[in-house]
């Protein structure tokens, strides 16, 4: 059996804890690995080895920091087939959609490559008579993130690049439901050059996840999962004086116009609504026809009944759940939808796939005539779940999504250019897709899912995260060229 090591001071070490946590395959439910919930002992060491480790780093010149990210593009590079291969097993979903995860991540590592192009301050030369003053972007110090299961790859990396870049040292908590593929991640970066104590992981769930949010060495926490525990870390952590971030919950809605182009929206619809089974903070769960689009219901459950269900292995549209409780979950939300009086329209539940009859698999499963007093829309479910709702007009589409908590992503399909618009501008959702149905940004924006969806000014990743990872120090400095005094001043000037 294969237990999952940390990282400490540099070394890959095995846990002394006596409890461990099983890693399970959501397609067949066998056991692959084992990962510690790390003591609090180990959690100290992890911590003080970053501390050491941060006088020499934030030291070190920002051009070495940068080319360790140049080595290491080019090592996830070279792993990707082996690094999706490890996420679909650890993780349910397809090959495909694994290599995505691992190149969204990629794309974070090449942007933190270029971070002496980010982390530049300012400078104003002759604020006063021979004065200047400028900005400096320094290091906050050990930093940490907490990642959730559904983007294993993607989502640490996201963090510790761009942390490290910027000269912090690093404790990263993975998802203790598949940590794998993030381990094998942490090896190449270790393999790319990052020094001993830069970057550390410690493993576990809530005991872990308090002990980061109460450390009193540790600076800054970044977060990304559900909304109660985003909560929780960003309350416990602020209270101790970090700074945090936290990026939550969604419940992403799509409005569809009737002037759209049909076949592309219904394409777009189905694979946002129901790729990785729906386990995704921007996927799109519910959807708003506007007027005569209101009749495209058949085509769009004709679309969810063409897509296959499988092992992510086998590499078909839709992999399974990643546990039994999140599948009972989706199923008992599913229940629930009929009990309130929506339309069942597509039922996913129950299903099961040859040669994988213990997998955690719920199919396709459409609702229409949801409202939006139904748990069944209020409640974010992550699974392959599309709640359908219909409004006049754009106008009621716009205040039906501004009155959902939720801020992560939305998407308009239309050939409108002013009803797109309108949307951009009137919506009060953060990451906004005009025929576009996942708008997560690239590195060079930053994610910005506002409202219910996020706690913290800045983003994970992106000129934000340069941001959120120093402190802007400010200069002002003057050089006197001869040696006349000036005789004392005492009002407030230069
Ligand atoms: P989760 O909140 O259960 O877990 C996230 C992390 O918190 C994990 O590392 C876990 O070990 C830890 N954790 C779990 N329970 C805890 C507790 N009670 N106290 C302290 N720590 C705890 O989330 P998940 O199920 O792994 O991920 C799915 C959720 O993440 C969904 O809600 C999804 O929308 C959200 N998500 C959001 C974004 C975004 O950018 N907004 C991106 C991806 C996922």
């Amino acid at each position: 059996m294969h237990h999952v090591q940390q990282l400490i001071n540099g070394q890959f070490v095995q846990s002394n804890t006596d409890e461990w946590i099983d890693i399970t395959d959501p397609a067949t439910q066998e056991v692959i690995a084992k990962v510690p919930q790390t003591t609090n002992d180990e959690i100290n060491q992890a911590v003080a080895a970053a501390q050491t480790a941060f006088e020499t780093w934030r030291k070190t010149p920002i051009t070495t920091r940068a080319r360790i990210f140049l080595t290491y593009q080019a090592l996830i590079r070279e792993h990707m087939d082996e690094l999706a291969e490890i996420l679909t097993a650890e993780q349910g979903k397809t090959i495909a959609d694994a290599r995505g995860d691992v190149f969204r991540g990629l794309e974070v590592v090449e942007h933190a490559a270029g971070i002496a192009n980010l982390q530049i301050g300012d400078f104003v030369e002759n604020v006063a008579s021979g004065v200047d003053t400028y900005s400096i972007w320094q290091p906050l110090g050990v930093c940490a993130g907490i990642t959730p299961f559904n983007f294993p790859a993607m989502i640490p990396l996201w963090m510790f690049p761009m942390a490290i870049a910027t000269g912090n040292t690093f404790i990263l908590k993975p998802s203790e439901q598949d940590p794998m593929v993030t381990m094998r991640l942490v090896e190449l970066a270790i393999e790319a050059g990052v020094p001993e104590g830069v970057l550390n992981v410690v493993h576990g769930g809530k005991a872990t996840v308090d002990a980061i949010c109460d450390h009193p060495d540790i600076k800054a926490v970044s977060f990304v999962g559900s909304t109660n525990v985003g909560k929780h870390v960003y309350e416990r952590a602020s209270q101790s004086g970090k700074r945090a971030q936290c990026m939550m919950g969604a419940k992403n809605h799509g409005v569809i116009l009737p002037d759209a182009n049909k076949e592309q929206t219904l394409n777009q619809l189905a694979g946002a609504a129901f790729g990785a089974a729906g386990q995704r903070c921007m996927a799109l769960s519910v959807v708003v026809l506007v007027g005569a689009a209101g009749e495209w219901i058949d085509e769009i459950k004709a679309k969810a009944e063409s897509l296959v269900v499988s092992a992510g292995k086998n590499d078909k549209d839709l992999g399974p759940l990643i546990s039994p409780a999140a599948k009972a979950r989706v199923e008992h939300l599913i229940g629930t939808g009929v009990e309130e009086g929506a339309s069942l329209l597509l039922d996913g539940r129950g299903i099961t796939v040859e040669g994988f009859e213990n997998g955690n698999f719920v199919g396709p499963t459409i609702f229409d005539n949801v409202t939006s007093d139904m748990q069944i829309y209020k409640e974010e479910i992550f699974g392959p779940v599309l709640c359908i709702m219909r409004a006049d007009s754009l106008d009621e589409a716009i205040a039906l999504l501004n009155a959902n908590p939720h801020g992560n992503g939305t998407a308009i399909f239309t050939q409108s250019g002013a009803a797109a618009h309108k949307f951009q501008q009137d919506i009060q959702v953060g990451q906004i897709g005009i025929n576009l149905p996942i708008p997560v940004p690239l590195p060079m924006f930053s994610f910005s899912g506002s409202r219910g969806s996020k706690l913290g000014d800045l983003g994970p990743y992106g000129k934000q995260a340069v941001q959120f990872y120093t402190q802007t120090k400010t200069v002002t400095a003057r050089w006197f060229d001869d040696e006349a005094s000036r005789g004392v001043n005492t009002t407030i000037s230069i």
